[in-house]
């Protein structure tokens, strides 16, 4: 059981996910009145000097986390990663562009690719519901391609490439539900976009990481707004103030944990406990193919819908939130993002085997 006292319970919400009780407190504490300005931090100009050194501060974080050199630009931008399904394709879509179609998202971000240019899908996992990732001899990748396009952890089916995928292209990843969640091969990329909402803070904010060299390669002519040089080049508009301020917190508290190694062994070992209950038991069942396994979205059935309802139902009255897997697959789905503590994801465990022996 979580320390329910405060009315927070463990959470394994898919989006907008968990975030650390520590930022929580944090905000809290400074809400009404950030630093010496007199006002709270959403009251204040994006111009203000309290506010270009929250933005430069998460900026100075993801580069330390991520070891980005000076040649990543990073924005905060709005309109979520599904606004990058459109505008990745504005901006760099010429002849044509490789897509590997391994989910819902992965199926939205072709379908407006497609209103744009020519879009081909690579690979694809629909056959099988999209319970795993093809395997990379499947492939059919075309070496002219501006980009290859893949969502690295699929959300709502619970599976996960494994590593960067190999491509002569650079990569485009819609990495919204898996950033910051374990190293990648930072050099094989030349976008990488996500929402914040999943892993990184509250939803408002998008992070869009752009190499400089895969830059200069857009188009010329684009609107404004959706131009990615208008905002690399300066502060154009008004950002996503108070996402922005609580990612900076997110980013702060993840290097407190000792970064994204460190992380990335505590989310392992959380994945590892909860696919082990799975498999262990012959009433819990897994919905990804094992070398496909999500280490950040956990999906699993039990023998009939009536038993996953209850399952639902009675986890939420001990004090385990937002089982509930996402209404197009049903079934149950444990988010455990970076700021899931393995308590939780302990409890859930144990939770599983009590449920198993009174129903199972
Ligand atoms: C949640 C999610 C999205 C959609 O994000 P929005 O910010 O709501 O547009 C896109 N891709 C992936 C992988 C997601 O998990």
């Amino acid at each position: 059981m979580p320390d329910t006292s405060s009315g927070r319970l463990y959470n394994f919400s898919a989006g907008p996910g968990a975030l650390p009780v520590e930022v929580i407190q944090a905000v809290r504490a400074e809400l009404p009145v950030y630093r010496k300005t007199g006002a709270s931090v959403m009251e204040i100009s994006h111009r203000s000097e309290e506010y270009i050194s929250i933005e430069a501060s998460a900026r100075a974080l993801l580069r330390r986390l991520m070891g980005l050199e000076e040649d990543w630009h990073i924005l905060f931008l709005g309109g979520g990663a599904s606004m990058q399904f459109h505008q990745v394709p504005l901006n760099f879509l010429t002849h044509s562009a490789d897509y590997l179609v391994t989910g819902t998202w992965a199926r939205k971000a072709i379908a407006e690719a497609a209103k744009l240019g020519h879009a081909r899908k690579v690979a694809s996992s629909e056959d099988a519901n999209f319970s795993y990732i093809p395997v990379r001899d499947t492939w059919d990748l075309n070496p002219d391609s501006v980009y290859l396009h893949f969502t690295s952890n699929n959300t709502v089916y619970g599976t996960q490439f494994r590593e960067s995928p190999k491509a002569s292209v650079p990569l485009v990843c819609d990495a919204s539900s898996d950033f910051l969640s374990r190293s990648i091969e930072l050099n094989r990329y030349g976008l990488i976009y996500a929402g914040a909402q999943k892993n990184l803070g509250p939803a408002g904010a998008t992070i869009i990481l752009i190499k400089d060299n895969f830059l200069a390669r857009r188009k010329s002519g684009l609107p404004t707004m959706l131009d990615y040089g208008t905002h690399t080049a300066k502060c154009f508009n008004t950002p996503p103030v108070f996402a922005v301020y609580v990612v900076e917190k997110v980013l702060r508290w993840l290097e407190d944990q000792g970064g994204i190694r460190a992380i990335e062994a505590v989310n392992s070992r959380k994945a590892a406990l909860l696919y082990n209950t799975i498999d262990a038991s012959g009433f819990y069942h897994g919905t990804a193919a094992p070398d496909s396994r999500s280490r950040m979205n956990v999906t699993f059935r039990l023998p009939n819908a009536e038993l996953e309802n209850q399952f639902v139902d009675e986890a939420r009255d001990g004090g385990l939130l937002a089982l509930k897997g996402h209404r197009s697959v049903g079934g149950i789905r444990a988010s455990i993002y970076n700021a899931c503590p393995f308590a939780a994801v302990l409890a859930l465990v144990s939770f599983m085997k009590d449920f198993e022996r009174r129903r199972g």
